[in-house]
């Protein structure tokens, strides 16, 4: 029997018309869609108007899970992957799934789309010849350490922050690399879009009247860029 494949579908990352044709035809095509959150992912389903089974698959249960997508992908059916918001995968669940259809010689087709990294890098006006992504920073253990090791990195490096430590990070920064330029992104395509632009010290001193909440990208310059 010939298998099905799975798909790695990106989806919006705030303002809902941010998804390809392509994508929207593929969700309503394949047999399930594998999804995070079952109600995040409807809002964009009913918006489009896509009506297929949806099938929860978070960075708990990843692993646990993925055999029953396999076995039906092995059966003939095509699967969809999503996430919350973006690119599956990238610091979201999906890995386990892809390698592990990888190893069943299931076909994997990524279908291209909406990536918060890669959006806030495009205007940041940073380096983008070389940039490192190192998405979040661990929360407690080896965090100190790796803010050392990011302050001799001589390419842009893209984080991701939560609301929750956005203030420290930025006081960590002011810190480690007080000489470096940042950008700080918060709610890429959504209403409340900003960004702010400076040396750490100066972001620091806008935090209590405005960085406050949302979703934050920030994008470090290099060593040494003037
Ligand atoms: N897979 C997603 C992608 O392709 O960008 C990333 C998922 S990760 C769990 C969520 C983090 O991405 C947020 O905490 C934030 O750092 C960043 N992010 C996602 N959407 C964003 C947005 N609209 N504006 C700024 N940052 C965003």
């Amino acid at each position: 029997m010939k298998s099905g494949s799975l798909y790695i579908i990106a989806t919006p990352i705030g303002n809902l018309e941010d998804i390809t044709f392509r994508a929207v035809n593929i969700l309503k095509e394949v047999n399930l869609i594998a999804c995070e959150d079952t109600r995040v992912t409807k809002i964009l389903l009913d918006k489009y108007e896509v009506k297929n089974e949806l099938f929860s698959l978070n960075a708990q249960s990843e692993n646990h899970k993925l055999g029953f997508l396999i076995d039906r992908i092995l059966k003939g059916e095509n699967c969809a992957l999503v996430s919350d918001a973006g690119t599956p995968t990238i610091s979201d669940p999906g890995v386990r799934l892809v390698n592990e259809a990888i190893k069943n010689n299931i076909e994997v087709i990524g279908i291209p789309g909406a990536n918060a990294a890669i959006l806030a890098l495009s205007i940041s006006g940073l380096p983008t010849d070389a940039f490192i992504y190192e998405g979040f920073l661990p929360q407690k253990k080896g965090r100190q350490k790796k803010i050392k090791q990011l302050a001799e990195e001589d390419r842009t490096i893209v984080l991701y922050e939560s609301t929750y430590r956005i203030e420290k990070l930025l006081n960590e920064l002011n810190e480690y690399m007080p000489e470096r330029y940042v950008v700080v992104q918060r709610e890429l395509t959504k209403k409340f879009e900003e960004s702010w632009r400076g040396y750490p010290i100066d972001l620091i001193s806008d935090i209590p009247n405005k960085i406050t909440k949302g979703e934050f990208v920030i994008i470090i310059a290099p060593k040494n860029w003037i």
